[in-house]
């Protein structure tokens, strides 16, 4: 079926329901965030409200979702439901390659320290909420863990085969970079994809610092990368692929509006952006609603957005 041009007339007709049936790739989403608000209220009868104003930091995200999540995800169970709910998500957007994955701490916490059954869960989760979708299971580390820790995590995770990437987030600035080097290495002679949220607490150096010390394939945000044509011109040069969300930017005050978001920048230096969703559950932005409100702003031509959503289906 030709997609190009439905889903260039569904942005032109204003038409969501459409653009849901399109494929797109969603690789920056945060699986115990990314969850179907249908989905949980109907395994648990609670509503969660939408965010109505804009955040000032991750610690004020942080208690956001502590009042309005409440206790739902805790435990075991609470983990699985974060996870059935996000893959539910997924599925109803109309998202065909989901590049998603858990935490190297949750390890001990919710899957008895044993690699095999958080792989089972996440299969078994898949296979039973979304098994259309590509999945892409990821390595995902928390920069503000010791660095000894993480090491210390992530060794029984070298044993196995099915992990597409990693993924480096949390407090951006935590911790220099390099510290992440010996991690990096291993995971690149593991053939991973290798990622790491930059470049949207971070300045634009910091990103092209990330890039070269870890050997980035993609970063996760990397807006800043805007504050600098040299850098800008070196990720281009080099073919890195910036995962971008618009809208987790404009909450979190990283960027004004939708209208000014820095997307349209990097993609005139010749940078490959993806659209994606980072936490849908707080940010309230399916990937096809970013695709919309981009178009609706005046960002992008259809036919542009066009040309990002195929970028992400590489
Ligand atoms: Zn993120």
């Amino acid at each position: 079926m030709d997609y190009n041009n439905k889903f260039i007339n569904a942005l032109v007709a204003n038409d969501i329901e459409t653009l849901r049936e399109i494929p797109k790739a969603d690789l920056h989403n945060h699986f115990y965030l990314g969850g179907n608000k249908e989905y949980i209220y109907r395994k648990t009868g609670k509503k969660i409200s939408s965010l109505d104003h804009k955040l000032t930091s991750m610690d004020e995200m942080h208690k956001w979702v502590n009042e309005n999540l409440g206790n739902i995800f805790e435990g075991k169970n609470g983990r699985l439901l974060a996870l059935e709910a996000s893959f539910a998500q997924a599925a109803s957007d109309g998202i065909t390659i989901l590049e998603m994955g858990e935490d190297i701490w949750a390890n001990s916490c919710f899957y008895d320290d044993n690699v095999e059954e958080l792989i089972n869960v996440f299969n078994s989760t898949h296979h039973m909420i979304a098994p259309n979708i590509d999945f892409r299971l990821q390595l995902g580390l928390s920069r503000h863990c010791k660095i000894e820790d993480l090491e210390k995590w992530i060794e029984p995770f070298w044993d196995y085969d099915c992990f597409y990437s990693i993924d480096l987030y949390g407090d951006e600035l935590a911790q220099p970079i390099e510290n992440f080097k010996g991690i990096y290495r291993k995971a690149k002679d593991k053939g991973l994809v290798l990622k790491a949220h930059v470049g949207e607490w971070g300045d634009a150096d910091s990103v092209k610092r990330a890039v070269s010390e870890l050997e980035l394939d993609e970063v996760q945000h990397g807006i800043s990368a805007t504050k600098s044509q040299q850098v800008m011109n070196w990720l281009s040069d080099h073919d890195i692929q910036l995962n971008v969300c618009p809208t987790s930017n404009v909450i979190l005050g990283r960027v004004e509006s939708i209208k000014t978001h820095p997307i349209r920048k990097l993609y005139d230096n010749g940078i490959k952006v993806t659209i994606n969703s980072d936490d849908v559950l707080v940010f309230n932005s399916p990937v096809s609603g970013e695709y919309m409100k981009l178009f609706q702003e005046k960002v992008f031509t259809a036919s542009e957005l066009d040309i990002i959503r195929l970028n992400g289906l590489k």
